[in-house]
């Protein structure tokens, strides 16, 4: 895995309200050091870099994707993924700096050569560079730092803390219900229609694993063969094998059950959580999460 950095795409161009915002402080902090004031982005990455218990590694897709370090930060905005909407909201809220989970452009590297002039990728660019944005993936580290950020956001927002196993911190045992309720209660809580089952809707349930993301087939399937999973909850997953690996558990007469969630629901609270860890130790800017939401439906 080569180490990609796609940094070096800071504009000059400045918005309006933050050329007002470094007047204001280079009048309020005489000529003597202007500077002194000024946020850049590497000052937010060494921040979060000491909080975390992980040393940042040298192999990353956890670098700058648009801007670099030395680009001014007006405020940071957490989002599970920096879609073009999220981008757009969140320069009309004066945050120039997102943290993403997820990639910017369509794959795990945020690897460009493909999408050279292509329409939709130029234009979310062009968007960057126009509004002096800096986007900073935050995927490796804030799976690897203790506790799994993302792992804390998700177990908070399922509300299932009390159920956690001491075995595994994403298994989880719960009151007996059917499949076909654990999913309607998903789908209520994460009010989305684009929930997908794989197996017998009546089967009883107690033994509930979790799975975020997209971690793959053998991870997903190594949750599978639990003992203590009868259930399991995934982001996504190529759907010719670990959505086949349980068709054929059940045509086995073995108590298993995939609920696919969607990738951006397996997660997107623990971005909403990453926000809440920044503003324990940065207070130099307003931190405030974006959320991206789930971009699939299903007709009712
Ligand atoms: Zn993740």
């Amino acid at each position: 895995m080569n180490r990609i950095v796609a940094g070096g795409l800071c504009s000059l161009f400045l918005a309006g309200s933050f050329l007002a915002f470094r007047s204001a402080s280079q009048r309020d902090n005489g000529t003597k050091n202007p500077a002194s004031l000024t946020v850049h982005a590497d000052h937010i990455l060494s921040k979060i870099k000491n909080h975390l218990t992980c040393e940042w590694a040298d192999e990353t897709v956890d670098t700058y994707k648009s801007g670099s370090g030395d680009t001014e930060v007006t405020g940071i905005a957490t989002t599970f993924l920096a879609t073009f909407d999220v981008i757009k909201r969140a320069e009309q809220a004066g945050l120039n700096m997102i943290i993403t989970h997820e990639p910017t452009y369509y794959n795990h590297f945020d690897a460009s050569e493909f999408f050279e002039g292509d329409d939709v990728f130029e234009e979310k660019r062009t968007f960057l560079e126009e509004h002096d944005m800096v986007v900073l993936r935050f995927h490796d580290h804030w799976h690897r730092t203790s506790p799994d950020g993302i792992q804390v956001g998700m177990v908070n927002r399922l509300g299932w803390k009390t159920y956690q196993s001491e075995d595994h911190p994403m298994v989880f045992k719960m009151p007996s219900q059917t499949v076909e309720e654990l999913a309607k209660a998903l789908r209520d809580k994460f009010q989305t229609s684009a929930i997908s089952v794989v197996g017998d809707p009546n089967m009883e349930v107690s033994e509930i694993g979790f799975s975020m993301g997209a971690p793959g087939s053998q991870a997903q399937i190594r949750m599978l063969r639990r003992d203590d999973v009868e259930a399991l909850i995934i982001g996504e997953t190529h759907q010719w094998e670990t959505v086949e690996y349980v068709r054929d558990a059940v045509s086995q007469g073995k108590t298993k059950a995939l609920i696919l969630l969607g990738h951006a629901n397996s997660e997107e609270a623990g971005m909403e959580y990453c926000a809440e860890w920044l503003k324990t130790f940065i207070d130099e800017v307003p931190v405030q999460f974006v959320e991206a939401g789930d971009p699939l439906w299903a007709p009712e």
